[in-house]
């Protein structure tokens, strides 16, 4: 018999969830990374309200808001000659956080081990263990480097986007776009929020700010991958460049000083089957998309639960694997196409075209519309029931009913 029920290769914001989902229902949990915690990865950090929602039903909500980390109630996006501003929560998760990932991976790895997983950290996958085509368990080392095999009835890949468990086991790939944008980020001191996230929209170009813990902001700039080889040599000059195209903001960056480096990544695009014989995965090992709308720890949440919820069901034999896992798959699929769609539209900095640019003129001032809109940019609800045909008719008819009034 398998020493474990599950093994997780991965230990940040989709691994750990799913071990601790997993250990809390009683299944045997090995939850593996090679890094040590608490420890940083590149990503900015916007939590969205669907993330918040998810850490409040785990019960590690609490624990966030001790950590000091401020809340943002509004998202605002300038678009030069006018700004749209609103709410991207609900009723019941109303606010998002942008928590360092020292913090919130540590957080999470902490909640798995709680809940009874065994946890290994700075222990190296080397190798996926295979009998015939079926994975059976993980061959891999701590720092003393010896080599340990561990046997399991699943492995999940929660190991990101270069993941190990997807490159042996080769899982159908679909929907694929190459990367689109490159983004730069650093941490500003003296650049107050007031609880807001404020997204900049310029031809080529785009930057956000965002408050994070110990009093800093956030700040990061995007420009088309297509210009990632001739801006290399000068990320500083390109990225403060930028602030020029919103004079205001560029004033406040000149009041503010850089308390770090600049850390700067491009991803693909794509969607990768999440199952098969003995194997699941979660988070960017099974689906990942540019980070201009800040999706990833959130669908990694989602991931772990539904991933988590539905191997359950498989261990207690209420569900055959594959019906339970291609559940997984549509479910996941079916959730975050429309955003995926957005999101991968947005990160080709392109201007938005003459009927988007008049839609977004008659969201403007509409606050229920500017909440909507935010809320379906946020991924808190879904862009194709916010852009669909009769959400448009009815703002542009809110539109002309108050120009009319005036
Ligand atoms: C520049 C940038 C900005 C982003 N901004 C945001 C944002 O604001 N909001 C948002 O929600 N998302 C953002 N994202 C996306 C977000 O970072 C990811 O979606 C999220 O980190 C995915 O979590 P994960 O657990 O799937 O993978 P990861 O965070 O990549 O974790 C994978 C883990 O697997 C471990 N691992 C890998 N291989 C092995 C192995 N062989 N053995 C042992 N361990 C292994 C690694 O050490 C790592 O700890 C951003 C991404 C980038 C690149």
């Amino acid at each position: 018999m398998a020493q474990f029920d599950a093994i997780v290769v991965g230990a940040r914001c989709a691994g750990s969830p799913t071990a601790m989902l997993l250990a809390r229902n009683g299944y045997r949990v090995l939850l593996v990374d090679r890094a040590t915690f608490p420890s940083d990865t590149i990503s900015t950090h916007v939590v969205q309200p669907t993330g918040v929602g998810s850490l409040r039903r785990w019960g590690l909500l609490d624990r966030l808001i001790a950590t000091g980390c401020p809340p943002i109630h509004t998202y605002t996006f300038d678009f030069g000659p006018f700004a749209i501003a609103g709410s991207p929560g609900t009723d019941n998760t109303p606010v998002a956080y942008c928590p360092r990932r020292t913090v919130l991976d540590k957080l999470l790895v902490d909640a798995a081990a709680e809940a009874g997983a065994d946890v290994r950290e700075g222990f190296t996958v080397e190798g996926i263990v295979l009998d015939d085509d079926r994975v059976v368990g993980v061959r891999g080392h701590g720092k003393d480097g010896r080599s340990v095999t561990d046997h399991a009835r699943v492995v999940v890949g929660a190991d990101g986007l270069h993941s190990l468990v997807a490159a042996t086991v080769e899982p159908e790939w679909y929907r694929e776009k190459p990367p689109l944008l490159c983004g730069y980020y650093s941490y500003w001191s003296d650049l107050p929020m007031d609880g807001r996230f404020d997204t900049y929209i310029r031809p080529e170009r785009g930057f956000a700010a965002c408050p994070t813990h110990d009093d800093l902001t956030l700040v990061v700039v995007g420009w088309p991958y297509a210009e990632f080889a001739a801006n290399k040599s000068d990320i500083e000059g390109n990225y403060l460049k930028t602030f020029e195209l919103a004079p205001a903001f560029a004033d406040r960056v000149r009041g503010a000083t850089r308390e770090d480096r600049f850390y700067g990544m491009a991803v693909p695009n794509y969607f990768r089957r999440p199952y098969g014989p003995g194997w699941a995965l979660v988070g960017d090992a099974g689906y990942n998309k540019d980070f201009i709308t800040a999706q990833g720890i959130s669908d990694a949440f989602r991931d772990a639960e539904l991933c988590a919820d539905r191997l359950a069901q498989v261990f207690s034999g209420d569900r055959s694997f594959d019906e339970a896992m291609s559940d997984y798959q549509r479910l996941r699929d079916e959730h975050v196409l429309p955003i995926y769609e957005m999101t991968t539209q947005l990160a080709t900095l392109e201007p938005p075209p003459p009927d988007m640019q008049q839609l977004l003129g008659a969201i403007h001032g509409n606050q229920a519309a500017m909440d909507g809109f935010v809320r379906a940019n946020a991924g808190v609800s879904s862009p194709a029931e916010f852009f669909s045909d009769d959400n448009i008719a009815q703002i542009f008819a809110s539109a002309s009913l108050s120009s009319g009034h005036r």
